[in-house]
């Protein structure tokens, strides 16, 4: 097994292959399409394709067609697909590599706030050694939705009244060491 994300075009390597190359990502041969993962999925009601379909997909070779959708991006991470699933396959190691692999392709859906999200939030941990909420927020909304700001205003002011998110950023010590750390995980398959 490697740990590095298998980089090439689809013409040289097939989806399935570059996707049994990220960690978790091996035993998706061996689905039998049950569909437990959409059932025990709590926002597959909002995916283009569900857990159950992005697997056949892969497996399929509907590469563009999938990294293209807004599948993956809806993921919350809450691992149950992976907890129940009857061949000990990682559905969610899998919808997050396809997230990478969607980035790095340039094909990441813009339906979706969460591609932009993920890059705002590294560029703010590598900045300043952890999350600067504020920044982070202005920098997501101006790059997405502008307007969408307008509603999180209360919210943003009551954290800000109760002292729950700073005005000015923190710096934190051993910036280098997390930079290095963010540039070890680009180079070994990472989105930029
Ligand atoms: S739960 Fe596992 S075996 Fe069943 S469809 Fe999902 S990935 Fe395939
Ligand atoms: S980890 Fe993601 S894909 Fe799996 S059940 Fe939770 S939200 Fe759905």
């Amino acid at each position: 097994m490697t740990n590095t994300i298998v980089k090439a075009p689809a013409a040289e390597v097939s989806f399935i292959d570059e996707v049994c190359s990220i960690p978790g990502g091996e035993a998706i041969r061996s689905c039998i399409q049950c569909g437990m993962c959409t059932g025990s999925c709590p926002t597959a009601s909002r995916w283009d394709y569900t857990p159950r379909q992005v697997i056949a997909m892969v497996r399929g070779e509907l590469r563009d067609e999938l990294l293209s959708s807004n599948s993956m991006w809806f993921c919350a991470s809450c691992y149950t697909c992976t907890v129940r699933c009857p061949r000990d396959i990682k559905p969610t190691d899998i919808m997050h590599a396809l997230e990478i692999i969607a980035i790095r392709d340039g094909l990441s859906t813009k339906r979706s706030r969460t591609p932009v999200m993920y890059k705002c939030f590294v560029d703010s941990a590598k900045g300043n050694g952890r999350v600067y909420e504020l920044g982070m927020m202005l920098k997501l909304f101006l790059q997405t939705n502008p307007f969408a700001a307008l509603k999180m205003a209360p919210v943003g002011l009551s954290l800000l009244l109760h002292k729950r998110m700073p005005l000015r950023p923190s710096r934190i010590k051993g910036r280098g060491e997390l930079k290095a750390i963010l540039d070890k995980a680009r180079a070994l398959g990472g989105a930029k």
